[in-house]
């Protein structure tokens, strides 16, 4: 048995299953929503072919991994705008446009969309080998084997495999997986603890025929003391064939789109001027109502940004058969797209290793 099961098709189950894949193991990649991508998300808007980023849309230029996938992708990046000053707001609504400052100098995007490397990793990958609508609900040690258990539809099925990747994000594991070896409990408390990364966020983007607010001498960027939206950036194509705004909030599920939609033109008027008031179109995704990538505490703001990685308190107690994935368990760069790359190499290579094969292919 060669074969091996990957629980999760974001960013990070795709490149493990991609490096999988090219050393000749053979792989079953389940996924619970309907596409493929995770956090990764980019759509177009009325009116243009450009994909706007609804999850993810920085790279860092020493992200080599994301830049490596990227030019085997054929994805152009860009640098985010900066040029211009900075809005901002306070409390009471008082707008300042005089701050020659940008938020995010030295932040590069990439042309078409984050979504161009997750659609990218699918398309190698054999069509037969990849479940969507699939939500995986058990992990069974065997001991020469692994046994999952899925829901596809209705449908209940059970699975045998060599082993098991799960690239889930940890409180979505300890939710929804139950982990059926001596110490899984053990696991899933640990895994229960550890915050998903901007999972309790909203994101907005209200895309125009033009990027005016750079000819106003702004740069798109804007935080804000009086929201809904708390910061504001530049999200316009590179060839700036539209114009586009994005705005990050935290509502939670208590705020119906429209009610968001109206907030945040309303606001972003006051920031930008009248004409933000009148988009195109206006897109809006809330991870934190959907269950693949937010838990109830998921809600609660993060005081910075957590210290993730592979608990030390897990060693000892997960299975030579088993082996976790995911930007929260990143070895670097964790919570990054960066780290669920690292992490996907890293489960990859101990996967390749668990079939007593090694890391070889170029
Ligand atoms: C709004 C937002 C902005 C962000 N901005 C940036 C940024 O600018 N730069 C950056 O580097 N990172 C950013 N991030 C973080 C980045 O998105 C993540 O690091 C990365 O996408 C995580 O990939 P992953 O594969 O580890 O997890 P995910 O993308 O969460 O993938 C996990 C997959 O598991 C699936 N799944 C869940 N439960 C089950 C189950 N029971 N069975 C089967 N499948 C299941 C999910 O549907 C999902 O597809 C941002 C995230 C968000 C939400």
């Amino acid at each position: 048995m060669r074969n091996v099961a990957i629980i999760g098709g974001g960013l990070s189950g795709l490149a493990a299953a991609d490096i999988l894949h090219r050393s000749g193991v053979s792989v079953t990649v389940y996924e619970a929503r309907i596409r493929f991508g995770g956090r990764v998300l980019s759509r177009p808007a009325l009116g243009g072919t450009a994909r706007y980023d609804l999850g993810p849309s920085w790279i860092w230029p020493q992200n080599a991994r994301m830049l490596a996938l990227a030019t085997r992708f054929g994805g152009r990046v860009f640098d985010q705008p900066t040029e211009g000053n900075l809005v901002f707001q306070d409390q009471a609504g008082a707008v300042r446009r005089d701050l020659t400052m940008a938020t995010m100098g030295g932040a590069l995007r990439l042309n078409g969309g984050v979504q161009i490397l997750t659609d990218g990793l699918r398309a190698t990958l054999p069509t037969k080998a990849m479940k969507v609508n699939t939500q995986i609900k058990g992990i069974q040690d065997m001991g020469d084997h692994i046994e999952i258990a899925g829901q596809h539809g209705a449908e209940m099925f059970y699975e045998r495999f060599a082993s098991v990747i799960v690239a889930v994000p940890p409180r979505v594991v300890a939710r929804d997986i139950a982990l059926g070896w001596n110490g899984g409990q053990h696991v899933a408390a640990h895994l229960a603890a550890i915050p998903t990364w901007m999972a309790g966020h909203a994101k907005l983007i209200a895309v125009y025929d033009t990027p005016f607010w750079r000819a106003m001498g702004l740069n798109g960027d804007a935080i804000s003391h009086s929201g809904p939206l708390s910061e504001i950036h530049d999200a316009s194509p590179m060839d700036a064939s539209q114009g586009a705004l994005f705005g990050f909030l935290t509502v939670g599920a208590a705020w119906h789109p429209d009610q968001v939609t109206q907030a945040a033109l309303s606001q972003l008027s006051e920031l930008f001027g009248e004409e933000a008031a009148a988009p195109r179109d206006v897109l809006y995704q809330n991870w934190s109502v959907e269950g693949e990538t937010a838990a109830q505490e998921d809600l609660a703001p993060l005081d910075g940004h957590p210290d993730y990685g592979m608990p030390d308190a897990l060693y000892g107690y997960v299975p030579p058969r088993v082996h976790f994935a995911g930007a929260e368990l990143a070895p670097s760069d964790g919570g990054f797209l960066e780290g669920a790359l690292a992490s996907a190499e890293q489960a990859a290579q101990a996967a390749l290793g668990a079939l007593g094969q090694t890391y070889g292919w170029s």
